[in-house]
């Protein structure tokens, strides 16, 4: 999911190795209360009746365990046997991974030598992120310094089954190991199995010190930098979300425009609503600059935030439409198409799949944007979904899209929303599946 990945990380300088205290593994009590593994399975009845839920075989789902120590804070539920159920789906909705929590099972890592601004900063952002949607879980993310050895971290990953190779064999649990595996949300299955045991799993190398990211840690400084893998994390957290939500249909065909959009808009709202708690915004004494839709002003510091934060929201809208009367860069960008459908013949930019998300929460809700969409998505899929709610197609949408982007040169009233959005959005009450 991050082939548009507009949205960046991190900084500062080194850190004195922190001792590594011993690791606690608390084992909790056993999740599941199954019944007991069944051998003896019913005689094969020649008759043919209904299947009978009654001959299906249960398997024990194997202890949790809570791992936590300087640079590990991580609960690792037991492998799902092959046969525990039918399905994702069936899986999911008995263990309620489709279920905001408070207390989701998720799993922080970092190695030794990641400095400690940076883990405050994210810490404090994915607290944030827990308290406004929801924990969800099966979150795993590892932030690293690929010369560290991240012995704790690496532990962690060992419980986890993540060192098998693509044979399904088991391999040397090693930093490097993880480190040639990185990749944020593309898929991972515990000891390659990603039918009932895949996580999301985010594998980034502290992206300060990662030569990929070197010109826009130059470009953005290292305070806004910082503040762009912020909302780099809320995206991909957003993503893990959705993924909650549309269980086995994840492979589906969906719009790359709603998917990645709807992960833009999440984080540009989240941000923009916390933002004067951010410890990130507070140490660089920013408090206020997300406050009335504020355009951003690329020469200062502020007006970075203010960009990587994504609050200057009439500022890309405006954008958006410049792209489409011709005014910028994005010389092919005509207008909405099915081209935005896909991730390689895209011709506008991220504005546009930003904005076409805030028009259908703007035509119908962001309760039902953001709620009611994802309820329906499993069982009627994105096209459907839509069609039930704006009673528009695809096409349709475009259309109207681009009708109302002409129309209005600048954002109407109630286009974005003046209120912080988990005012108008109950994200505890989903109920999808
Ligand atoms: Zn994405």
């Amino acid at each position: 999911m991050n082939k548009k990945f507009i949205l960046i990380f991190i900084f500062l300088v080194s850190c004195t190795a922190q001792d590594n205290t011993s690791i606690q593994d608390n084992i909790s009590e056993p999740q599941e209360s199954t019944t007991e593994p069944q051998e003896s399975i019913t005689e094969p009845q020649e008759s043919i009746t209904e299947p009978q839920e009654s001959m299906e075989i249960k398997f024990e789902i194997a202890e949790t365990i809570k791992i936590e120590s300087e640079d590990v804070n991580c609960t690792i539920p037991g492998f799902v046997p092959q046969d525990y159920k039918k399905n994702y789906f069936e899986l999911s909705t008995e263990l309620g991974h489709n279920k905001p929590k408070k207390n989701a099972e998720m799993c922080v890592l970092f190695s030794e030598n990641i400095p400690d601004d940076f883990r405050v900063y994210q810490n404090d952002v994915m607290e944030k992120l827990i308290d406004y949607v929801g924990g969800y879980d099966r979150w795993v993310h590892i932030v690293y310094k690929p010369d560290d050895q991240g012995l704790d971290a690496v532990d962690a990953l060992d419980k986890f089954d993540f060192f098998y190779d693509n044979n399904h064999e088991k391999v040397k649990p090693t930093l490097q190991f993880v480190h040639e595996q990185r990749s944020c949300l593309s898929g991972f299955g515990r000891k390659q199995e990603r039918e009932l045991n895949h996580f999301s799993m985010c594998i980034q190398p502290l992206p300060s010190s990662d030569p990929y990211w070197q010109n826009d840690l130059q470009r953005l400084g290292p305070e806004a930098f910082a503040m762009a893998h912020m909302n780099g994390m809320a995206h991909e957290y957003y993503h893990h979300v959705q993924r909650a939500h549309v269980f086995d249909r994840i492979d589906d065909f969906v719009p790359a425009w709603y998917v990645e959009g709807q992960a833009i808009v999440f984080p540009s709202l989240f941000l923009r609503d916390n933002f004067d708690d951010l410890q990130i915004v507070k140490d660089n004494k920013l408090e206020g600059s997300c406050i009335g839709d504020p355009e951003y002003d690329f020469n200062t510091v502020q007006g970075k935030f203010i960009q990587m934060a994504g609050c200057n929201l009439s500022q890309k809208y405006r954008q958006y439409r410049q792209e489409v009367t011709g005014e910028t860069d994005y010389a092919e960008c005509k207008g909405f198409s099915n081209d935005e459908e896909f991730y390689d013949r895209t011709l506008c930019s991220a504005y546009g799949w930003e904005m076409i998300n805030f028009y259908i929460a703007y035509i119908t809700s962001f309760e039902t944007f953001f709620i009611k969409f994802h309820e329906d998505y499993f069982e009627l899929g994105f096209p459907e979904t839509l069609r039930k709610y704006t009673g528009q197609s695809l096409e349709e949408l475009y259309e109207s899209f681009n009708i109302f982007i002409l129309d209005n040169p600048t954002p109407p009233d109630g286009f974005f929303p003046e209120e912080p959005l988990d005012e108008l959005v109950d994200f505890w009450s989903i109920n999808s599946g």
